[in-house]
């Protein structure tokens, strides 16, 4: 067999480099691969929107026996085409963390501690209070005799965790009590 000068280096190199990887310990023969079966093979699957932003990206949630087992992006989404950040990977633990809030808590005027109360009773006392505020500052007409309808005491504030259709019925609820400060916490 001839070897050219070029094949002659190209070899020796070749054999030098796999002697250096042989010592170092790093083998460069083809590995077995053993691909471990989906998580989610048998799970729900569901499509939502990120609650944390304005972005509003796609998600699509994975569910078995009613609990949530993974969050990840969703690719056919138009506006995040399956990539998440930080937050919407984090997501999962909106659902699973031990730390979630599940119970209402109240702390009274002056009061220091939290006191656990029923939704009964909050729905109920924030509309007594919703009530009372509105009643004793709106103003059906201005200085100039012009209809507004409105209260400037009160103000509203909608989460990120709402969906498109309940910030809608939000917004109509909140200008229906006449407040004209509405403002939601994915603008700010
Ligand atoms: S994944 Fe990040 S960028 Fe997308 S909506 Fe959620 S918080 Fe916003």
């Amino acid at each position: 067999m001839s070897l050219t000068r070029r094949g002659f280096l190209a070899a020796s190199g070749t054999t030098a480099l796999g002697g250096l990887l042989a010592k170092l310990g790093l083998d460069l023969g083809p590995s077995v691969a053993h691909a471990e079966a989906l998580k989610t093979r048998y799970a729900k699957e569901s499509t939502t929107i990120c609650p944390y932003c304005g972005v509003g990206c796609g998600l699509i949630i994975s569910t078995m026996n009613r609990n949530v087992i993974n969050v990840e992006g969703d690719p056919d989404h138009p506006i995040n085409k399956g990539s998440l950040c930080c937050k919407g990977q984090s997501l999962y633990q909106v659902a699973t963390s031990p730390r979630r809030m599940t119970k209402v808590l109240y702390r009274p005027p002056r009061g220091s501690q939290w006191q656990e109360v029923s939704w009964e009773w909050a729905i109920s006392r924030i509309a007594d209070r919703a009530k009372e505020t509105r009643d004793h500052t709106f103003t059906g007409k201005d200085e100039k005799g012009r209809v507004v309808n409105r209260t400037h005491a009160m103000a509203a504030l909608g989460g990120a965790a709402l969906d498109n259709e309940e910030c809608y019925l939000y917004g109509k609820l909140m200008r229906a009590l006449g407040l004209v400060f509405i403002e939601h916490q994915a603008r700010i």
